[in-house]
């Protein structure tokens, strides 16, 4: 299913409503890409765009400690950081997910490009498996790396897609509901482009 806001006002209805611009299923599991901030949202756990201190930061990782409360940094303190492509799991606090999903992206360089679209797989991949092993059944991911760290917003919607879709399609997963959290609709465009290249929705 297909839905585009027609104008600014359903913009903000969307939002709102955390309603998804598009949905997909696999195997009766279903993506669904939504225009929000991810710190809102009502799912088992959200992810963080963490950097490998785990000791917060700006962005996504600064608005995901601000909203779960000071418990959630003194939880990260124990756990001695994260190396790129890794993911560690907390509790949720004041969130209204009961578990972060921390995970490191790498900074870009198209130097090289290939060991950095390997490592934001790692990302997605290594989350996915964290939320499989504490049998969570949903789960929202922001664009990770694409904020500071300048990974390329198209290819990383391509890679977080291509990622999510094959643990899904090959894994016996308990996720139901995978959510791609955009903070903004001109993110979201990317993430249907790489719905359409991959034949979903
Ligand atoms: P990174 O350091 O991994 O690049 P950033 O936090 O700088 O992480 O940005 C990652 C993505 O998260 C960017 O696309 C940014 O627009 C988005 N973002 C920032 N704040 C939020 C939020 N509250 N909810 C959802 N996405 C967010």
């Amino acid at each position: 299913m297909l839905y585009w806001p027609q104008d600014v006002q359903d913009v903000d209805a969307v939002m709102a409503h955390h309603e998804p611009l598009l949905t997909a299923e696999i195997k009766d599991r279903r993506l669904e890409v939504v225009v929000a901030d991810i710190t809102t949202l009502d799912v088992d756990a959200i992810v963080n765009a963490a950097n490998s201190s785990l000791l917060g930061g700006g962005g996504v990782d600064g608005a995901i400690h601000r909203a779960a409360g000071p418990e959630l940094l003194a939880e990260c303190r124990k756990l001695n950081g994260c190396p790129t492509g890794e993911a560690k799991i907390t509790k949720g606090y004041r969130l209204k997910a009961r578990y972060v999903i921390h995970t490191v992206g790498p900074v870009w360089s198209a130097g090289q490009a290939d060991r950095h679209q390997e490592l934001l797989a790692s990302c997605y991949r290594n989350s996915l498996m964290l939320a499989d092993e504490h049998r969570l059944a949903s789960t929202a991911f922001p664009a990770i790396s694409t904020g500071v760290y300048r990974f390329p917003m198209d290819l990383a919607a391509r890679i977080a897609v291509a990622t999510v879709r094959s643990h899904v399609t090959a894994q016996e997963t308990g996720l139901e509901r995978i959510v791609f959290c955009c903070f903004n609709r001109e993110s979201a465009v990317h993430y249907q482009d790489a719905f359409a290249e991959l034949r979903l929705g």
